[in-house]
């Protein structure tokens, strides 16, 4: 065949197929160019999950007749100075996703500016343009796309469910409405419960609005700026962490982005508290030099290059170390949610010989709310042996402290301590986990770790591929404080152990250390698994469960956690305590309405 040039229609048809993947992708484009038009309101409405209809409405600038028929052609954009693409300021400037959209829909675009005396609108239908039309109106922009990939069964064909399709759309209205606080944005159509996000300006409301008062709640601010990279927004506490990544958020110069630098280091910020299956929450908002970033490696705009992806990485990490650090010991408020959920308010049929009036009310729905299995640990034991409290004076300063003052100790692991107006529960191994293990951590940054010696070397029997690792991983430990050696084909001696962890078990320590090297497969370099190895020696070196500790050691437990960043979780990402307010135990008793 010979060479030729394409087609128009045919060329904005491909152009299609990389720029509108699905209706989020067009509300994607649509809402953009109301963002850099100037639209202060944007109402986005969808029928059939933007399938059969896809209508964008904005109070911007509009365009003259001129532009209006411009705006429809491939490859014209009012938003690209002669001299390239190294400052980009707008959303949009690839000037192709209205010629893109009108290739595979019935397209719309009904436009008015301040000046003008009245509206007017162009129609495209799979490439055709009418002529101008007058079209009644309000100064502004409506596009509307109807039947979208009618003509286009391939396409349709990888559509998912209507519902699929309208949570898409939302997704990608959420993301641009937090980038964007100053803008009212609103959701709605016949697919979906409406939702309306007026503007107030400040970031942390509409983060509230669209991804809830708890997770503002249960984050910490974010504000460092390095290496020229300026690094805002909240993240989540990591007790509040999700199952999925839809809690995540990244903006970089107002652009919603998905960027592998950036999850990265997210992911790498949170590896020390979250659990790999778990996704922290964040809202992630980067400012950097318009010149260090290119946004033009992708269609749709959705990933970009930095031109410093290290120190991008570097200020993010940091941003959430320091943030995720100050909050020291807090975990979030919804662990103690759960708590009180779990506690069971007596069954009426329990309570029956009781006068009925004796529990007031029924119990509130959020004492309810647990159905089923519950923790059924409640307050049983108080009058078992195995609560143990002691009777004394509170000192004067009790409520200065967070973390309160111990009162007891039940089932020999649980401290239950009270400040100013709220009871808090500890779980003491878990809190002694996370203090070795920073100790441990904190100890490594000035070189190697102390050890103490043993008396006698102890001798620990272990399969001869246990002890080929753990002599091979030798020079490492020894780092840590752990000095062993082969001894003989199928034995390890061990000469001195780290001082910090006191006397432990030092045989379920190295049977354990042994199981990990065989996990991690030692050929990979020991170096970048050192934390892995400190958490599972804090384990060992742990108060464990089932030590009854004094009233002065478990406040020193309660102070030494005040200290500690990161004390609000386990090394495994579980809450090393839970704080009940005041309220919320007159609440399950049903002292308040
Ligand atoms: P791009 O946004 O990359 O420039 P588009 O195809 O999305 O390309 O839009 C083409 C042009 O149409 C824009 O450059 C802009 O001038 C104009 N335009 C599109 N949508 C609007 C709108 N909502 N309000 C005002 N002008 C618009
Ligand atoms: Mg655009």
């Amino acid at each position: 065949m010979p060479i030729r040039h394409l087609p128009e229609d045919l060329i904005n048809r491909i152009a299609a197929g990389e720029v509108v993947e699905r209706p989020a992708s067009v509300v994607k484009e649509l809402v953009e160019n109301a963002i850099d038009a100037g639209a202060t309101r944007i109402v986005v409405t969808t029928a059939g999950g933007g399938r059969s209809l896809i209508r964008v409405e904005d109070d911007g600038q509009g365009m003259e007749r001129d532009d209006l028929v411009l705006s429809v052609e491939r490859h014209a954009t009012s938003k690209l100075a002669d001299d390239g693409l190294d400052d980009i300021r707008t959303l949009g400037f690839r000037g192709e996703a209205l010629a893109s959209i009108g290739a595979v829909a019935h397209l719309t675009v009904a436009t008015r500016t301040a000046e003008a005396a009245s509206g007017l609108r162009i129609e495209v239908d799979r490439s055709r343009k009418s002529g101008v039309l007058p079209q009644a109106m309000k100064r502004g922009t409506i596009v509307t796309v109807r039947d979208l990939f009618a003509g286009v069964p391939a396409r349709l064909k990888f559509l998912k469910s209507d519902r699929a399709e309208a949570a898409a759309v939302a997704d990608v209205v959420k993301r641009l409405a937090m980038a964007n606080p100053h803008i009212h944005f609103v959701l709605d159509g016949s697919d979906r419960s409406p939702s309306n996000w007026p503007a107030d300006g400040e970031l942390r409301a509409r983060v509230m609005q669209v991804m809830g008062a708890d997770f503002a709640e249960n984050a910490v601010p974010l504000a460092t700026t390095r290496h020229g990279v300026v690094v805002t927004g909240l993240a989540g506490l990591p007790t509040y962490s999700r199952a999925n990544s839809l809690s995540q958020f990244y903006f970089v110069n107002g652009r919603s982005v998905r960027d592998k630098v950036l999850l990265g280091a997210v992911r790498a910020a949170y590896a020390d508290f979250v659990f790999r299956d778990r996704f922290p929450a964040i809202a992630l908002f980067l400012r950097v030099d318009p010149a260090a970033v290119d946004v033009n490696v992708h269609p749709a705009k959705a990933e970009l290059r930095f031109r410093d992806s290290g120190g991008v990485r570097g200020a993010v990490i940091r941003a959430i170390l320091d943030a995720l650090g100050e909050a020291g010991y807090r975990a979030s408020s919804t662990v103690a949610d759960d708590v009180i959920g779990a506690f069971r308010v007596p069954e009426m049929a329990t309570a029956a010989a009781a006068p009925p009036t004796a529990f007031g009310g029924p119990p509130s729905p959020r004492l309810r709310r647990e159905e089923g299995e519950v923790l059924t640990a409640g307050f049983a034991g108080l009058a078992e042996p195995s609560a143990r409290y002691e009777a004394f004076d509170p000192p004067a300063a009790e409520e200065s402290y967070p973390l309160g003052t111990a009162r007891a100790q039940m089932f020999e692991n649980f401290i239950v301590a009270q400040n100013g107006d709220s009871l808090v529960l500890v779980d003491q191994h878990a809190a002694h986990e996370r203090l070795v293990y920073e100790r441990f951590r904190a100890r490594l940054a000035d070189g190697p770790v102390p050890s103490q010696m043993q008396l006698i070397p102890v001798v620990i029997e272990m399969p001869e591929e246990d002890c080929g690792r753990l002599e091979e991983a030798a020079p490492v430990l020894a780092r840590l404080g752990l000095h062993l050696e082969r001894f003989g084909p199928r034995a390890i001696a061990v000469r001195e152990t780290p001082a910090l962890l006191g006397q432990s078990d030092i045989d379920g320590l190295v049977s354990d250390i042994a199981d990990g090297l065989a996990e991690w497969d030692s050929a990979e370099a020991l170096g970048d698994r050192l934390d892995a190895i400190i958490a599972r020696m804090a384990c060992h070196g742990s108060v464990r469960a089932g030590r009854v500790l004094r009233i002065d050691e478990m406040n020193a437990l309660l102070r030494d956690m005040e200290r500690t960043p990161h004390s609000g979780q386990c090394i495994h990402g579980r809450p090393t305590y839970v704080e009940l307010k005041k309220a919320d135990l007159e609440r399950m008793f049903g002292r308040t309405r």
